[in-house]
């Protein structure tokens, strides 16, 4: 990873850079932004509550590109099934869930923590990944 951006949790197990997920699990970040950034804008997916005013704010348009470990497919939702489920919430249904109360995200001591989870497994797509990259 650059080293503007470190995974906060959850750590991989020693020696190992491979993190197992489950649907609940939260993965977070810290981003260190340049200095001409005021914060970075995610998307308003499910959890995201409030739409952030952000006349007049320089932000960073905030994306997460995901793709499997085997097939280096990019995947950009999530499959049918984890659609239906996650349909009947607001927002768009997508691969990724961002928690946070807003869909603008400013620094705290600098640093911008950025928490989702991932909505649908790499198996539910049935192209013969295990893994996302
Ligand atoms: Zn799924």
């Amino acid at each position: 990873m650059p080293d503007w951006i470190t995974l906060i949790k959850p750590l991989p197990r020693a020696g190992e850079n491979v993190i197992i997920l489950r649907r609940d699990s939260r993965l977070a970040f810290d981003i260190i932004l340049a200095a001409k950034f005021d914060g970075i804008k995610v998307p308003a997916t499910a959890s995201v509550m409030n739409y952030a005013d952000t006349t007049s704010k320089n932000l960073l348009e905030f994306r997460i590109h995901v793709y499997g470990a085997t097939t280096k497919t990019l995947y950009e939702s999530a499959c049918a099934s984890c659609q239906r489920r996650e349909g009947k919430r607001r927002g768009i249904p997508g691969l990724i869930d961002f928690k946070t109360g807003s869909d603008m995200i400013e620094p705290n001591d600098g640093k911008i923590r950025v928490e989702f989870v991932f909505c649908c497994y790499p198996k539910d797509h049935r192209v013969g990944d295990m893994e996302y990259l």
